[in-house]
């Protein structure tokens, strides 16, 4: 578990543009937390440093929404950017979201889900967990969780 503090709103989207850095396509990314923790600034640190287009808003009306990649930006990498609380009790929140017809497969992107209140404990697929936390002073508290995968050597690249 790797626990990061952020004490600004832009500490927050620069630490999204950082992980950006470790992210390819075909990842799966699960920010849990309460409301207003923090999780869509973050999503937008993250679309910053992968250089997708358009603006990344809470997706709490729609089920998800595809961030396409910048043609001039050098990743190449869509987001898809969900919100699981519209998704069910998916064990895999992937294999529904590649079901939405979004015109974007999950495989060839990154894909940065928000819970909302409920949490699934377990998930068939390698992952990322992201737990953010608003603290009495305002300040936000980030709690990395590598799942499977190779997650756990990625992150000592944070640090
Ligand atoms: P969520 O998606 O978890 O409901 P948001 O991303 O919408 O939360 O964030 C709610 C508010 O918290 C936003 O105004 C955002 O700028 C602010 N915020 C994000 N990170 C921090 C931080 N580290 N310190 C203070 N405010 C923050
Ligand atoms: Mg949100």
């Amino acid at each position: 578990m790797i626990r990061i503090v952020l004490p600004e709103a832009t500490d927050t989207h620069a630490f999204g543009r950082r992980l950006a850095g470790l992210l390819r396509a075909g990842d799966l990314v699960l920010l849990t937390g309460p409301l207003g923790a923090g999780k869509t600034a973050l999503t937008q640190g993250i679309g910053a440093g992968l250089g997708v287009l358009g603006d990344i808003t809470s997706p709490t009306f729609v089920i998800a929404r595809v961030h396409r990649p910048d043609p001039t930006a050098d990743r190449g990498v869509a987001l898809v950017h969900a919100d699981a609380y519209r998704l069910g009790d998916a064990t895999d929140p992937r294999a529904e979201i590649d079901d939405l017809d979004l015109d974007a497969s999950v495989d060839e992107s990154v894909t940065v889900v928000e819970w909302g209140a409920g949490m699934v404990e377990q998930l068939a697929e390698a992952h990322l967990r992201i737990r953010l936390d608003r603290r009495d002073d305002d300040t936000r508290i980030a709690e990395l969780e590598p799942v499977g995968g190779d997650w756990a050597q990625r992150l000592t690249a944070l640090g």
